[in-house]
């Protein structure tokens, strides 16, 4: 575990506690940092330790006047003992107010109905959808204990849950599915206490998830980014500067929403040639 500590609160976030899963790379990390300049004292966690150092490193640099603190935490999110422990640690400082639930995994293996492997399913269904369970679960009780009457809970979904894959994945597009339904239940039975829950939902953007599944091939990701309303893939900060929004007060009355990040892709109707380029100036 390591820790900065800053100065007082301010800050769109300022004085709130929150904790980001997945933290220690692509989304999770750039949020945990966006969290941070905005006065959140966050707690990163993940299930890979040296990447968590990494990353408090690059959080440190990247949010150099810090108004509040940043803490790193081993957590495995398939394991409620651990997800229980993470959120219990901020009980001496007042609970969690902001809850990202992010870690997710692609598996490389992962495929149609036929050939996903039934232990890729498992694994899948375990990070991506019981580690968000566990995840709202616990920040519930924690919002609980402290008598909180207002909290925001992000859950980390995809456009796949949208739109399907034409590229099979099914596993992971069954999951994320189910983190969006789970998310909507949340939004509708905990509205009355406060608590808001809203899923994002990625379009496909430059992160190790997704460069660990297109591997090395420049024409398949060519292929796919020319499919692209805007031409290119997302970034991990575009995606963060969304939660940041769902996270703040600032979207005090959106709750239970399919929140999309995706350049315009799921409002695309996708012809071979792909869309049009653009009328030179
Ligand atoms: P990433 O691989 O860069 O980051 C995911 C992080 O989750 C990693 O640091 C990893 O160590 C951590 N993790 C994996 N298993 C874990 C576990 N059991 N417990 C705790 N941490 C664990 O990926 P990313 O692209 O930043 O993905 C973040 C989220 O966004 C995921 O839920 C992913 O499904 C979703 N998403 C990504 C894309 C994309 O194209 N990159 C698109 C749509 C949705």
């Amino acid at each position: 575990m390591a820790t900065v500590t800053g100065t007082p609160a301010i800050g769109r976030l300022g004085g709130k506690n929150a904790i980001v899963t997945g933290a220690a790379g692509g989304i999770g990390l750039e949020t945990s940092i966006l969290f941070l300049r905005e006065g959140a004292n966050v707690l990163m966690v993940d299930i890979s330790e040296p990447a968590l150092a990494m990353a408090i490193s690059k959080a440190r640099s990247m949010a150099p006047h810090v108004t509040g603190s940043v803490t790193t935490m081993k957590c495995d999110v398939t394991k409620e003992e651990d997800v229980q422990a993470a959120v219990e640690s901020l009980d001496p400082f007042g609970g969690v107010d902001i809850m990202f639930n992010n870690a997710g995994i692609m598996h490389a293996d992962d495929a149609d109905a036929v050939d996903t492997p039934e232990k890729v399913w498992d694994l899948t269904h375990d990070i991506n959808v019981k580690g968000v369970w566990f995840g709202c679960k616990h920040a519930i009780l924690s919002l609980r204990r402290h008598k909180k009457t207002r909290a925001s809970i992000i859950n980390t979904a995809s456009v796949v849950a949208l739109v399907g894959s034409a590229t099979p994945q099914l596993a992971y597009t069954a999951s994320k599915g189910a983190v969006l339904a789970m998310t909507r239940e949340l939004a509708i039975v905990h509205a009355r206490e406060g608590y808001r829950f809203n899923s994002l939902c990625p379009a496909p953007l430059n992160t190790p998830l997704l460069q660990n599944w297109l591997g090395d091939d420049q024409a398949k990701r060519h292929r796919r980014e020319v499919h692209f309303p805007t031409g290119r893939f997302g970034e991990a900060i575009e995606q963060a500067q969304a939660v940041l929004f769902l996270a703040s007060d600032e979207s005090n009355f959106v709750n239970g929403t399919d929140f999309t990040v995706d350049g315009g892709m799921t409002k695309a109707y996708v012809t071979p040639e792909g869309p049009p380029t653009p009328a030179p100036i």
